[in-house]
């Protein structure tokens, strides 16, 4: 066993809405935070609520941007269908939802102003991390947070983005070893406050998610760039396993492609995010 995932975390035992929102302070003063013991995806759970529209019956629609965090969580999911999977208690899991003024195609580059996000917020915290294109947050080289965005619109033809967003704490040699990926833990004592770290980072996220809509990914691509996991470096561009191209990984442009110089071409190749995976070149 690594010593890196055997410190246990001392957890509180329940979540408290109101310490997160007192955390979160005025920029979320307009959130609703909500707060469950146990569900399968939080951010299910939003998009159901998303659908089922204000004049549901049965559903608890969302008239508010909300954060709903999950104690724990039994089916997260990840892009194309991957699992995100954690112990009960040992992970931050949850999901903003958030209504968007702009057309589907403006939330393109909307998970890499999140990770920059995330990546501020825990610097501020005294944790460095890394982002890999387009959608993970690493800690060392390994895995420490992922990302989620998916979008629906509500009967009332409202759009909303539903921000996903898992966090390790303290993942047990068990479930790393079921992951068989390098993931990471945050190192205390970012970890030792859950909800003062939660109430943070809605904070962060209502201002950029703000941001976001009035400039667009514009006002993050040197943010992120400057937090590149892979800049400069070779890396290989994965369908399923299978690798499309490879090159040097420069960044993202300003509509959040990744930028790869090939050996082939003068100008870099501009790849969009869709189902593809980045992994470096080894050796
Ligand atoms: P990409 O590298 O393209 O982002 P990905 O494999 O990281 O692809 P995601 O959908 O971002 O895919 O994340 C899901 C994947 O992350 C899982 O398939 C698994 O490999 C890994 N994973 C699942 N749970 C965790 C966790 N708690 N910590 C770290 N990694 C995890």
């Amino acid at each position: 066993m690594t010593a890196q995932f055997i410190a246990p975390i001392p957890l509180a035992s329940h979540l408290s809405a109101a310490r997160i929102t007192a955390f979160a302070g005025h920029r979320a003063e307009q959130c609703r935070i909500e707060v469950v013991a146990e569900t399968g995806s939080t951010n299910a759970d939003l998009l159901a609520r998303i659908a089922g529209g204000v004049h549901s019956r049965t559903l608890n629609a969302l008239t508010a941007p909300t954060l709903l965090v999950a104690q724990t969580q039994t089916a997260g999911r990840g892009r194309a269908g991957r699992t995100w999977l954690t112990a009960p208690s040992a992970a931050l899991t949850f999901s903003l939802a958030w209504p968007f003024a702009a057309p589907l195609q403006a939330l393109v580059g909307l998970p890499l102003a999140v990770g920059a996000t995330i990546a501020e917020i825990l610097a501020d915290f005294g944790v460095e991390v890394q982002l890999k294109w387009p959608n993970d947050v690493l800690h060392k080289g390994r895995k420490l947070a992922g990302i989620l965005i998916e979008t629906a619109t509500a009967p009332d033809r409202q759009l909303w983005a539903v921000i996903g967003i898992g966090i390790n704490l303290a993942m047990p040699q068990q479930l790393q070893e079921q992951i068989g990926r390098p993931a990471a833990n945050l190192p205390l004592p970012a970890a030792q406050d859950r909800e003062l770290l939660l109430g943070s980072l809605l904070s962060g996220l209502a201002q950029n998610m703000r941001q976001f809509e009035s400039e667009g990914l514009a006002a993050f691509v040197e943010r992120w760039n400057r937090l590149h996991a892979f800049a400069g470096q070779q890396v290989l561009i994965l369908d399923q396993g299978k690798t499309l191209h490879e090159g040097r990984a420069l960044g993202i442009d300003q509509i959040g492609r990744l930028l790869l110089q090939t050996d082939a071409g003068d100008s870099p190749l501009a790849i969009m995010a869709g189902d593809i995976s980045l992994r470096p070149k080894e050796g």
